[in-house]
């Protein structure tokens, strides 16, 4: 895939195996497939094992057998699986950075012994629960609350928009404790099958098909003591769940950027229109020449984010920047792909047409664009615009 600046030659000996065995694993299993997968809206349930097998959840991560890969190794990951397409990649951000990496940064020593080797190892799946109907890009005025009662604590509450809440076994919900004062945020490990939860699915999306997103509605669930995240109160536990998701997002729109633009250039070179191939027109060359400006620039910040999360600088600003420009690349790329293919390119036979759709979704979650703005805006300027 377009690497116009030589990037690759920079990478260590784990960094390219883990992205070429995500590679080789998507053109196996998935690809073949994933068209079929998003006409359908269903999500190919058989791989999720396969990519715990792989070690493709919370890669960079250490104890509980999993793998502990750098930063740019697991960006890497995430690059490859969203060039097949947004929703594989949004399974493994959601089991990875969004569950494991809650558990893995606030839970207690049971509770990571209990759940990080089967989320690992996709034996278990797990989704994250923020977002309610009357509450998205502000999650701080959340309704979903907890009561202590006896040895634990009861909930209520409703999430909506939830990835992988319908197939999940686990849910990270974020609640205001009620029993504290100043009703802090907490997080709690609600497993699904418990009298009270119920996670209805979305149907009718036209945006990230091949990923199953639902509800999660608690009515009175019962959690034990124990099922509380202990070590983190307040909206820094989901907010530094989001950074490390949103990292994961700034790769994954590369690749779907490049899966986008390698499809365009194939089209450009075969097609034939007033009998020569129409990449040989300037019109098609500048659309061309503007798409792969544009994923090197993506890419260079990305890997400029590998570097700063790796020594520890990485700051959740530097996050939104990438969050933010990346993505909007991802969409007007596949615009642009989708405008070179012609007629072809509203078939499913071709992927911009599906990455365009997908990365609607890619472009509203873990923070709109628009709240991505104000984010840096506040940073750059001292002067919150959120209200
Ligand atoms: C397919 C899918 C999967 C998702 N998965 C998850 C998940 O796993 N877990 C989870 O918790 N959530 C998930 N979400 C929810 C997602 O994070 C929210 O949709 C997102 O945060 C936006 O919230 P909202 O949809 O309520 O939009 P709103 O917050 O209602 O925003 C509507 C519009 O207003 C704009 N806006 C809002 N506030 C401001 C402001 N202050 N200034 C200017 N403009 C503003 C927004 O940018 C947007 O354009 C998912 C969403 C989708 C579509």
């Amino acid at each position: 895939m377009l690497d116009y600046v030589g990037l690759e030659a920079d990478l260590g000996e784990e960094e390219r195996l883990i992205r070429d065995t995500a590679r080789d694993f998507v053109e196996d299993k998935v690809r073949p497939d994933i068209a079929d997968h998003w006409q359908d809206a269903t999500f190919p349930m058989e791989i999720i094992e396969e990519m715990g097998e792989l070690g493709f959840y919370a890669p960079n991560l250490d104890g509980y057998d999993l793998p502990n890969v750098s930063e740019k190794a697991y960006g890497l990951l995430m690059q490859e699986l969203e060039a097949c397409d947004s929703g594989i990649r949004s399974m493994a951000s959601v089991q990875g950075a969004l569950v494991m990496y809650p558990i893995h940064a606030f839970g207690s020593d049971a509770q990571k012994d209990e759940w990080l080797p089967k989320l690992g190892h996709g034996e278990a799946v797990g989704c994250f629960g923020l977002t309610e109907p009357n509450h998205g890009s502000n999650p701080s005025a959340m309704e979903t609350h907890a009561e202590a009662d006896g040895d634990g604590y009861v909930l209520n509450g409703s999430k909506t928009w939830i990835t992988n809440s319908p197939i999940s076994d686990v849910a990270v919900v974020w609640a205001k404790d009620r029993s504290e004062d100043d009703d802090p945020v907490r997080g709690f490990l609600v497993e699904t099958d418990k009298a009270g939860v119920t996670t209805n699915k979305i149907d009718d999306k036209l945006s990230l098909r091949a990923s199953i997103t639902g509800e999660i509605a608690l009515d009175d669930v019962h959690v034990d003591a124990d099922d509380v995240l202990p070590h983190v109160r307040g909206m820094k536990g989901p907010l530094s769940c989001l950074t490390q998701a949103r990292y994961g997002i700034a790769w994954g729109a590369v690749g779907a950027a490049q899966d986008c633009f390698e499809t365009a250039l194939q089209y450009a070179t075969d097609r034939e229109q007033f009998g020569k191939p129409i990449g040989g027109f300037q019109l098609q060359q500048r659309k061309l020449a503007e798409m792969a400006t544009q994923i090197t620039n993506a890419q260079l910040l990305a890997h400029r984010l590998a570097d700063l999360k790796a020594r520890g600088d990485l700051r959740p600003q530097h996050v939104s920047m990438a969050k933010r420009n990346n993505v909007r690349m991802a969409r007007e790329t596949a615009k642009t792909a989708r405008e070179m293919l012609g007629g072809n390119g509203i078939t499913g036979d071709y992927s911009p047409m599906r990455h365009m759709a997908n990365i609607e979704t890619v472009y509203t979650y873990e923070g709109t664009h628009d709240i991505h703005t104000l984010i840096l805006g506040e940073d750059l300027t001292g002067i919150a615009a959120f209200e």
